[in-house]
């Protein structure tokens, strides 16, 4: 069996294909806006905070009208700040996932400095949204060795950060039974790479 056959034959009901609709809500936590002058500067912070102030609520309007089900990954940081807008996603029917505190770059940071990220991220979701996520996406496309396992620890079943395949894989973890699921997302279909600049 060729593997366009075998990933045929695992859609349901004659489906040929599916797809994942992913919003991630940053707000103003590039690392640029927060860790440099530009946090200063209100027409950069207003640049991404046109997101859950605005961008969001259409959105979501958007997504009733098509009766389409998304996740939205967030930095808790953002949904420390934009609390309402946050739960007005969950009491929509929609997913939200982990995506750092301030949107940090997983690569650059210590294993200490991820393992407080996500708790401080476990602690923010379940106050302010009374979940516990089950999805991450590194906020800079990239991690540590160590950071699989740490995940797994968390409570997250998969994460959507890589670029290895045009279909979900799996990430088999060193110690762990259980592997973690990628369901990758692609430069050419992310809105960012086009319209950012
Ligand atoms: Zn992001």
């Amino acid at each position: 069996m060729t593997i366009s056959q075998q990933a045929a034959s695992l859609w349901p009901q004659g489906k040929r294909g599916c797809m994942a609709l992913a919003f991630d809500l940053d707000g103003p936590t590039g690392d640029a806006m927060l860790n440099g002058t530009l946090w200063q500067k209100a027409d950069y912070f207003t640049f991404g905070a046109y997101g859950p102030y605005r961008a969001l609520e259409r959105i979501l309007d958007l997504l009733d009208d098509h009766q389409l089900p998304a996740t939205f990954f967030i930095p808790a940081w953002v949904v420390e700040n934009w609390p309402k807008q946050c739960q007005a996603i969950v009491g929509r029917g929609h997913e939200v996932a982990y995506h750092g505190y301030r949107h940090e770059s997983f690569y650059a940071i210590s294993a200490e400095k991820q393992l407080w990220v996500m708790q401080k991220s476990r602690e923010i979701f379940w106050q302010f949204l009374g979940i516990r996520a089950e999805g991450f996406r590194t906020p800079s496309g990239d991690w540590h060795p160590e950071t699989p396992a740490m995940l797994l620890e968390a409570g997250v079943t998969y994460s959507s950060s890589m670029r290895g395949d045009d279909r979900p894989y799996l990430i088999s973890v060193p110690g762990y039974e259980r592997p973690l699921v990628e369901i990758p997302g692609r430069w050419e279909m992310d809105d960012y790479a086009s319209i950012a600049y």
